[in-house]
């Protein structure tokens, strides 16, 4: 056998793996030097191995980095490495891989390790069970030690821990001399997804009542008992074994998916029936940028992005991504204002193509995907003589319009859209594809209606609830010019609360008043009614309305059909346009608002920008569900400009305003959230704790994004 030698020779440098041999130890990070200064923590700090398990439980312990000299004459050592990037199975595969060949042992520790084999001579990539034959200097001491690796249940770990080894690893080992008869320590590294990759919490327990010498016996024992009195830790052994764990540990994590790919090349490959479109491909932009309704690009880059054909895709990209350490976002319309699925580190599953509906006219039931239009639904239905609360833009998809709630056309009287939805067909953050409703995984159909872009997991299908089309329909609108502003806005508040529910009454401000006129606030009452009376009734505000003398036009009630009706409300909604939206709740007096509302006539950005007030006045009860913050009063602003240039003129415009008038907002829609640039309550603070512990249990290493921001929970 060759002398072992520190560092590389002309040979090592031949492997195509030694491109990754770096000579360079980076220094231990502020927090180890900190622990190391303030080691040894007392006695008993950290568990003795009897209870190593402890490592499974969720969360960190009082003291994850530092070591403890124990009365037994034993060390017990902790370390915490954070790994970005790094995946649990990645670890997994380095201990099987790196253990038969000295050459791939230094890529570990280039200072430090000299030489590994398998005692059991073999090539094969595998650790549990078999035996690693080391030596590395620890400190300036060169030590030559066995590492028996184990199967993680022997050390305690319950199968239920260990059996997803994309969420975690446990490598495990007893620590003995490569020839005597002897054991002297332990050695848990637990490696467990996070959210930026993985995190390892090493603990080594040495010397002291873990030294065993020769099998169980009773001349065994009492060697044992020998040898242990003799032989105590020194504090020196354990500084040095802290320092040299924290070391190789963070100097591999830094090129371990490098090295991890290059091994097992098919580890990228995303077995999918539809495209995966990567960086490299000539078109990536193009078709990430063209799912974009607002066509600001946040420079936000997913790593790839999969159009999936069949439920097993999605399987399949939910698995890739968690084993790669990537997050997962979904798109299915786009029209997220802030361009909620383009993140970094990710992979963006595109569900447009899922965009079959099917309609059970006797049972007032539908069934369709994420990527329905509600524009299209909404047309199908008329046909049927039936209705459902779809969203009053076209282009506007059920998958994000149904998870944040859903205004829609008579959403007042229906309820929001997402109370029609009855179940949902899911692939959760594990890659299970189930069903939620309120019988089966009701966590998921809670979390469902009413989260948005926070939802965890991809819905493939929701199962609806349909409604009779309302017989009359119709809509009124009064034109009032600016200079009206103070008696419309006083008019509106007052008359608000009486307004019957099926009127969606909304007033729209801006400085083309029916692409004609000039700066002006349009009050347009939409009405869906079932009966004459109702409908009689829903009419009377506007015919009775002590402004109308005021306005420049005001229509009698007339049915233009849902097609023109969706025409007319894209005139304020152009497409190809950059957008900045923000929006809140209010219940603030009239009075208090006005100054407001006279900056926003004052500041509003060119046609077709606008400001919406719709009163909302919501039902006293609604279901138990994500979705829990609304309020009387609803505003909202949305400046839109043509050229890429005028995004620093007009960008901010809508969150400063928003933000000026935030001591009067009691939340936000996620409809027209703008999280990226202003975080506000968009949920009842209980039901964001209830949602966020549902996500610790369904999604706990955070594998779909979240929202752009939150607000803290106290
Ligand atoms: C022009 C316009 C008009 C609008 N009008 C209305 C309206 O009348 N009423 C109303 O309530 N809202 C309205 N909105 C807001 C709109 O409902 C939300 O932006 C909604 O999220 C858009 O859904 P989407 O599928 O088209 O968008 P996306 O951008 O695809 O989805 C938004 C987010 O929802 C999540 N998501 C989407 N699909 C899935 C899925 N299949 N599984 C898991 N998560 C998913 C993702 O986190 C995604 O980032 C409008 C928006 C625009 C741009």
């Amino acid at each position: 056998m060759a002398t072992p030698y520190l560092g590389y020779t002309a040979p090592d440098y031949s492997t195509d793996y030694a491109s990754h041999y770096n000579e360079t130890i980076q220094e231990v990070a502020a927090y180890v030097a900190d622990a190391l200064k303030n080691s040894p923590f007392p006695a008993g700090s950290l568990p003795p191995f009897s209870r190593a398990a402890y490592l499974q439980q969720p969360g960190y312990t009082s003291l994850e980095t530092g070591y403890t000299l124990e009365p037994d004459g034993s060390a017990h050592v902790a370390v915490l490495t954070q790994m970005p990037r790094v995946t649990p199975e990645m670890w997994d595969w380095w201990f099987g891989w790196h253990g038969c060949r000295d050459n791939r042992y230094k890529l570990w520790h280039p200072k430090a390790h000299l030489s590994a084999r398998w005692k059991d001579g073999e090539d094969e990539v595998a650790y549990i069970g078999r035996q690693s034959i080391i030596e590395e200097y620890i400190g300036d001491e060169l030590s030559t030690a066995s590492i028996q690796f184990k199967a993680p249940t022997e050390f305690g770990f319950s199968y239920e821990a260990v059996k997803n080894t994309s969420e975690a690893v446990y490598i495990c080992a007893r620590i003995g001399h490569p020839s005597l008869p002897l054991d002297y320590g332990y050695l848990v590294h637990q490696v467990r997804a996070v959210e930026s990759g993985s995190e390892m919490r090493s603990r080594f327990w040495m010397g002291g009542q873990y030294i065993q010498v020769g099998k169980d016996g009773i001349f065994a024992d009492l060697m044992s008992g020998l040898v242990r009195k003799m032989k105590t830790i020194s504090e020196q052994f354990a500084r040095d074994l802290l320092t040299h764990c924290a070391e190789e540990m963070t100097h591999l994590a830094a090129f371990l998916p490098e090295i991890y790919q290059q091994n097992n090349p098919t580890f990228d490959k995303i077995n999918v029936e539809g495209r995966v479109i990567n960086r490299s491909d000539s078109d990536f932009d193009a078709v990430l940028l063209g799912t974009l309704f607002n066509k600001i690009d946040p420079g936000r880059r997913p790593d790839r992005i999969v159009e999936p054909k069949t439920v097993q895709d999605i399987i399949a990209t939910v698995k890739y991504a968690k084993a790669h350490g990537k997050k997962v976002t979904v798109c299915s319309g786009g029209h997220s204002w802030s361009a909620n699925h383009l993140r970094d580190n990710s992979v963006l599953i595109l569900m447009k193509g899922f965009n079959q509906y099917e309609i059970n006219a006797p049972e007032m039931t539908a069934t369709a995907g994420p990527g329905v239009g509600g524009s299209v639904l909404m047309r199908e239905l008329y046909k049927h003589n039936l209705f459902f609360p779809a969203g009053h833009c076209k282009g506007v998809c059920i998958g994000g319009y149904l998870l944040q709630g859903g205004y829609g056309w008579n959403g007042r009287k229906t309820g929001m859209a997402c109370e029609s939805v009855t179940g949902l067909d899911i692939v959760t953050a594990d890659g299970d594809y189930v069903h939620a409703s309120a019988t089966e995984n009701p966590d998921l159909f809670w979390a469902a209606r009413g989260s948005g872009g926070g939802f965890f997991g991809v819905v493939v299908c929701f199962h609806l609830k349909l409604f009779t089309l309302p017989k009359y329909r119709a809509i009124i609108v009064h034109d009032f010019y600016i200079k009206h502003l103070e008696d419309v806005y006083h008019w509106a508040y007052e008359v608000g609360p009486s307004i019957p529910k099926a009127v969606e009454f909304q007033m729209l401000m801006s400085n083309r008043m029916l692409n004609i006129l000039g700066p002006g606030i349009e009050a347009v009452a939409p009405i869906f009614a079932d009966t004459k009376a109702e409908y009689e009734e829903a009419m009377a505000f506007m015919a009775n309305s002590p402004v109308k003398k005021k306005a420049v036009i005001a229509t009698p009630a007339f049915n233009p059909g849902i097609d023109a009706l969706y025409q007319t409300v894209m005139t304020h909604y152009p497409e190809n346009h950059y957008w900045g939206v923000d929006n809140m709740w209010t219940h603030a007096p009239i009075d208090a608002l006005m100054p407001y509302l006279k900056e926003i006539a004052r500041t509003l950005p060119p046609p077709p920008s606008h400001f919406l007030w719709l009163n909302w006045h919501p039902n006293p009860q609604i279901p138990d569900m994500a979705y829990s913050n609304e309020d009387k009063i609803y505003l909202a602003l949305y400046a839109n400009w043509k050229n890429p240039e005028d995004t620093t003129k007009y960008g901010d415009w809508a969150a400063t305003m928003m933000a000026k008038m935030a001591h009067l907002s009691t939340g936000i829609q996620l409809a027209d959230e703008g999280l990226h640039k202003r975080t506000s309550p968009f949920l009842s603070e209980k039901n964001l704790k209830k949602l966020q512990s549902i996500r610790a249990e369904r999604d706990p290493a955070g594998l779909f994004h979240e929202w752009h921001s939150k607000p803290d929970l106290k």
